[in-house]
C-alpha cells in the first residue's frame, strides 16, 4: 500500500505522517516514512539544491523537471522496493505536489506535468493520498509559532516574500486535485487537534484498506 500526504505548508503533514507510521506498526503492518522532495541521496540533494536560497531562479518550470528527477530516483529506489516486499510506504508529499505548486498554481502546463509524472511514477499512483486542508491564514499562524518555539526566524519562506493569495491558490489546487481524483483522494481538515486528526486519517485509512 502506498499512501501520501499533501497539503500546504503548516498544516501538520509531518507529524500526522509519524502517528499513521506508530498507528500501523502497533497493528503489525510493516511500513516506512519518507519524504518529497528527497527520501533518497540523490533526491535530496535535489531537493537542498533548489530549497536552498530559494530564488525562484529556476521557475516553476525547471522545478517540475528538478523534481520529476528526485521522484524517478525515489520511486526506482525507495518506494518500489518496498511495496513490492509487501512494506507499505508512508510519503509525506509527493506528485501532487508537483501538480499544485508547480502546475495549477506555478502555471506549468498540464500535459508537461502529466508527461513528467508518467516518467517519473511509473505507475506508482499513491492507493491513498490524504489532503490535509487548512485555511493558509491558520497555517501560517502555526508556522510562525513552531518557528519561535524553536528559536528561528521565519525567513526564507514563501510567506515571507509571497503573498498569502498564493498560499489560498496554492490550497484551491489540492482541493481542485482531490475533486478530480475522488477514487484515491480523502480531504481531511487539519484544523482540528493533532489526536482527532490523528483518528481521522486511521479511519480514512482503515476504510480505504478494510482487511
Ligand atoms: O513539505 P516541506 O516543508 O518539506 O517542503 C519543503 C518546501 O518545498 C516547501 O517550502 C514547499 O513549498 C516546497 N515545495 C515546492 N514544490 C513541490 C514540493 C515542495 O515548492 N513540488
Amino acid at each position: 500500500r502506498f499512501i501520501t500526504f499533501e497539503g500546504g505548508e503548516g498544516v501538520g503533514k509531518s507529524t500526522q505522517v509519524k502517528r499513521l507510521l506508530q498507528n500501523l506498526q502497533r497493528h503489525s503492518i510493516e511500513a516506512i516514512r519518507t519524504r518529497e522532495p528527497g527520501g533518497t541521496p540523490k533526491a535530496e540533494a535535489i531537493r537542498s539544491f533548489i530549497l536552498q536560497g530559494r530564488s525562484e531562479s529556476w521557475g516553476p518550470g525547471g522545478e517540475a523537471v528538478l523534481f520529476a528527477a528526485a521522484r524517478l530516483d525515489h520511486v526506482n529506489q525507495l518506494i518500489a522496493p518496498n511495496l513490492r516486499n509487501g512494506t507499505w510506504v508512508l510519503s509525506d508529499r509527493f506528485h501532487d505536489s508537483t501538480r499544485a505548486y508547480q502546475g495549477l498554481t506555478g502555471g506549468v502546463d498540464d500535459k508537461l506535468i502529466a508527461g513528467l509524472e508518467a516518467l517519473a511514477l511509473d505507475g506508482h499512483t499513491p492507493d491513498l493520498t490524504i489532503v490535509l486542508d487548512m485555511d493558509p491564514d491558520a497555517a501560517f499562524k502555526r508556522v510562525a509559532e513552531r518557528a519561535v518555539e524553536d528559536g528561528l526566524q521565519v525567513s526564507g519562506d514563501r510567506f515571507e516574500k509571497e503573498e498569502i493569495e498564493w498560499h489560498k491558490r496554492l490550497r484551491d489546487g489540492f482541493l481542485r486535485i482531490a475533486k478530480d481524483n475522488p477514487e484515491r483522494c480523502v480531504v481531511i481538515s487539519a484544523a482540528q487537534p493533532e489526536e482527532t486528526l490523528e483518528a481521522a486519517i486511521w479511519k480514512a485509512a482503515s476504510q480505504r484498506f478494510p482487511e
